[in-house]
């Protein structure tokens, strides 16, 4: 499963819409052929936010309605303890089955992701389901993928391995979904490009994420397993605004499964339920 942050439904206008612009056409394909479109607003007011959106999506607890309002960024107490609870990872390895998140930490150690100051939704799903997260050592072994896929910003911030390319990044996310039943991997750079302003950065933020699709659909047995896509709110498909969306949300599914699995799924809370309503 790929979790894109900020990734809405918006409108067939290139002008403002990096998705219609040619940018990326296997997500564009898989939107359109293998997806429905999910609400992202959970009855609650305001606009979508990170915390309650991931914290809905990966426990199948309406978070928004629990805390009462959409909650940014990284989750505080509240959303924390629903999601050491509830978390889709946990619930797999309930289910005797194997779960993991593929991301890679710039960290020399799997247990202080534990001391990172601000962790997001899928940190503290993976410590409380883990007790650690992919470190640098598993990511020099290929065993993680870095989240803008290439290991340039691990190279900024004083990382001495090589980049690779999409390509080997994808291949190292198939290789590592093989190995489990359920994989998640997050790519956020769509959000940060959402919020910029910057078309042309969200034009290539989602041309990566698109080279990235494209091999992982060439490589992965969709006859036995699947590739899911869902977000957490809209916000790079509208670039005429810098914020979040109220846009409905794509949820993909292609391969096993798939006739089954889309209509199960209405709105983020939706997503885990319906997964772990297979494996029984
Ligand atoms: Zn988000």
């Amino acid at each position: 499963m790929v979790f894109v942050d900020g990734l809405g439904l918006g409108k067939k206008a290139p002008g403002i819409n990096p998705l219609e612009s040619g940018a990326c056409p296997h997500l564009h394909d898989l939107i359109v052929n293998h997806a429905v479109p999910v609400d992202a607003c959970m009855g609650v007011d305001g606009l979508p936010q990170s915390a309650t959106g991931q914290t809905s999506l990966l426990t199948g607890v309406n978070a928004q309605e629990v805390m009462g309002r959409h909650i940014e960024g990284f989750p505080g107490p509240g959303l924390c303890r629903i999601i050491k609870k509830e978390n889709i990872f946990s619930r797999h390895l309930a289910l005797g089955l194997t779960a993991t998140f593929a991301n890679g930490y710039y960290l020399n150690d799997p247990a202080e992701a534990r001391l990172l100051r601000l962790r997001s939704v899928t940190t503290v799903a993976t410590l409380a389901a883990f007790g650690g997260v992919r470190d640098l050592s598993m990511i020099e072994r290929n065993e993680a993928v870095c989240h803008d896929l290439v290991r340039q910003t691990l190279r900024d911030r004083g990382y001495r391995g090589p980049t690779i390319t999409i390509e080997e990044a994808a291949g190292h996310l198939v290789n590592i979904a093989n190995h489990h039943d359920f994989t998640l991997f997050e790519f956020f750079l769509t959000d940060r490009a959402g919020h910029s302003g910057d078309m042309g950065f969200a034009k290539d933020v989602l041309g990566r994420l698109d080279q990235l699709l494209a091999h992982v659909l060439r490589d992965l047995d969709t006859s036995s397993g699947r590739l899911i896509l869902t977000s957490d709110h809209g916000n790079i498909e509208d670039m005429s605004i810098c914020r979040h969306t109220t846009n409905p949300v794509p949820f993909v599914v292609l391969g096993k499964d798939a006739e089954e699995l889309l209509p199960k799924v209405a709105s983020l809370a939706d997503v885990t339920p319906a997964l772990l309503g297979l494996c029984d």
